[in-house]
């Protein structure tokens, strides 16, 4: 039997990293088994659904390079893959269960039922949710409502008759069996509106049936909906797919993840500038493991060693700073011309290159990226990283050129010895430039790291940048020459306003 495994998103919000391993599983899960991978829109919550969650979610998937064998757009044997192109089928289903006597109509109106709700919220009725009112109407009584719903142009809704007693068992992969009371299942609810919508358990149902799914492989959450889904299963006569629930992701702290810990969604991922391999790795690595060590598996990889067996039963937990370190190792193993080809988006969007980049653009980008390489944790980081390759230094606050326990005076000293060094730089070895800084330093009796200071923070703008050396080649002898220069007129206009 082929493995046939679905992922069956709402889009009714940005893709969230739970989902992200969803969909990797069902994907990994169906290529180690030599399956089908599909994907189908679950969009029959008219009221949350919005066009911009179903491009992220293509987005997402693109972004993944999670392709799939049948789904929107590709089509497939079972097409439509998008529930709300499916509602005919769902009406004659619901239709079915009804004459077969496993569902009923119910001609209750809001009003009764907002009492209902009413009177259970105040605790004078001890019953909790629909009280089952049209279950048990008379043949005459249904009758008369349906010739009254008939002539005012309505649709009574159709409610699932769930068992009065008796037990319902899931069997599932990873948590085993799972038993639930039939009186502890929701009191018949709703499996078509009256406008002819079906909710979410008909329409999950029969869409793995007739798309012939195997296996279920979703998020731990939707365990409380499995028995309801199972006596569905049963009522139609269908066999019921083998159910593999996915341990919750979690926090460090031990809740279930969410925007308070840090980005949620793949899109803000994505725009941050992790690699779709860093996540792809990482996130699969949540609540699953190939053995106690292996860490770094590529997608071709994991598409034959992924298994079921191996998910873990724990909640898996998201560590940011995993993910970053393995983010920067993602970023260190690409060839340094994919690394730019990567890059240039992220400069793109901070304005710094143009679209398409000029040739001078392209190669200072190129001189960058082996100097920026080693410390990036993210792609979105570069841009701030290298901004001084691209524009000028705009020093407005002298006090950044001094360093720790240096004073303006020796500081301004410091710069007219270092611009004399910027002009003498570019004739010379960085073995003779370091052996000059040395001297230097003996000389006023200061550490190394006080001459490079000043020099650093004139011409790149920040006291952290790429090797200075390499960084001041890249830039060029006249612009080097001309920030020191600055930088030192700065200081030495502050040291005469005496501040
Ligand atoms: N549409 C549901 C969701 O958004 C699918 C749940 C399931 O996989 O059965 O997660
Ligand atoms: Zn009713």
């Amino acid at each position: 039997m082929t493995t046939r495994v679905r992922y069956a998103p709402s889009p009714t919000g940005l893709q969230h990293i739970g989902g992200v391993r969803t969909a990797l599983f069902n994907w990994f899960f169906a290529k180690s088994t030599g399956g089908k991978f599909i994907l189908r829109i679950e969009d029959t919550d008219r009221e949350r659904y919005s066009d911009e969650s179903l491009q992220d979610l293509f987005d997402t998937m693109d972004w993944l390079g999670l392709d799939w064998d049948e789904g929107p757009e590709k089509g497939g044997p079972y097409a439509p893959y998008i529930q709300s192109q499916r509602f005919d089928i769902y009406q004659k289903y619901a239709r079915e269960l009804v004459e077969k006597g496993f569902a009923y109509e119910c001609f209750c109106t809001e009003e009764r039922l907002e009492s209902l709700r009413e009177e259970q919220k105040s605790g004078k009725s001890s019953h909790q949710g629909y009280d089952r009112h049209c279950r048990d109407l008379s043949p005459e009584e249904r009758e008369r409502k349906r010739e009254e719903f008939r002539a005012s142009g309505k649709n009574p809704v159709i409610r699932f008759k769930v068992p009065l007693s008796g037990s319902t068992v899931m069997e599932d992969l990873l948590f085993g069996k799972i038993t639930r009371k039939n009186s502890d299942i929701s009191p018949d609810p709703v499996l078509l509106k009256s406008d002819g919508f079906p909710t979410y358990h008909l329409a999950n149902v029969i869409d793995d049936h007739l798309m012939k799914i195997t296996h279920i492989l979703r998020a731990q959450e939707w365990i409380p909906t499995g028995p309801l889904h199972i006596l569905l299963y049963n009522a139609f006569g269908w066999e019921v797919p083998k159910y593999c629930h996915l341990p919750m992701v979690m926090g460090k702290d031990g809740q279930k993840l969410s925007k308070r810990h840090g980005s949620t969604s793949a899109r803000e991922f994505r725009e941050n500038g992790y690699l779709p391999e860093a996540i792809i790795n990482y996130v699969t690595m949540i609540g699953w493991s190939y053995d106690d060590k292996t860490e770094f598996f590529t997608k071709d990889e994991l598409k034959k060693v992924f298994s079921l067996e191996k998910i873990n039963k724990a909640p898996g937990v998201f560590d940011y700073k995993k993910l970053d370190w393995f983010n920067g190792q993602y970023i260190r193993k690409l060839q340094p011309e994919e690394l730019r080809r990567r890059l240039l988006p992220f400069l793109q969007k901070a304005k710094l290159c143009s679209d398409p980049p000029t040739a001078k653009e392209n190669e200072i980008l190129t001189g960058a990226v082996p100097l920026i390489r080693e410390r990036l944790k993210k792609l979105a980081d570069a841009p701030e990283m290298i901004r001084f390759l691209f524009e000028g230094v705009h020093l407005n606050d002298s006090a950044s050129l001094i360093p720790k326990n240096g004073s303006v005076e020796a500081t301004a000293g410091a710069l007219q010895w270092l611009y004399r060094f910027t002009q003498a730089f570019f004739g010379r070895s960085d073995e003779e430039n370091e052996a000059a800084l040395r001297e230097e330093a003996e000389r006023l009796g200061v550490k190394i790291g006080d001459l490079l200071h000043p020099l650093r923070v004139a011409v790149t703008g920040t006291a952290v940048s790429p090797p200075i050396f390499e960084t001041m080649r890249l830039l060029g002898a006249e612009p080097v020459c001309a920030r020191v220069k600055a930088a030192a007129d700065l200081l030495n206009a502050a040291g005469r306003d005496g501040n």
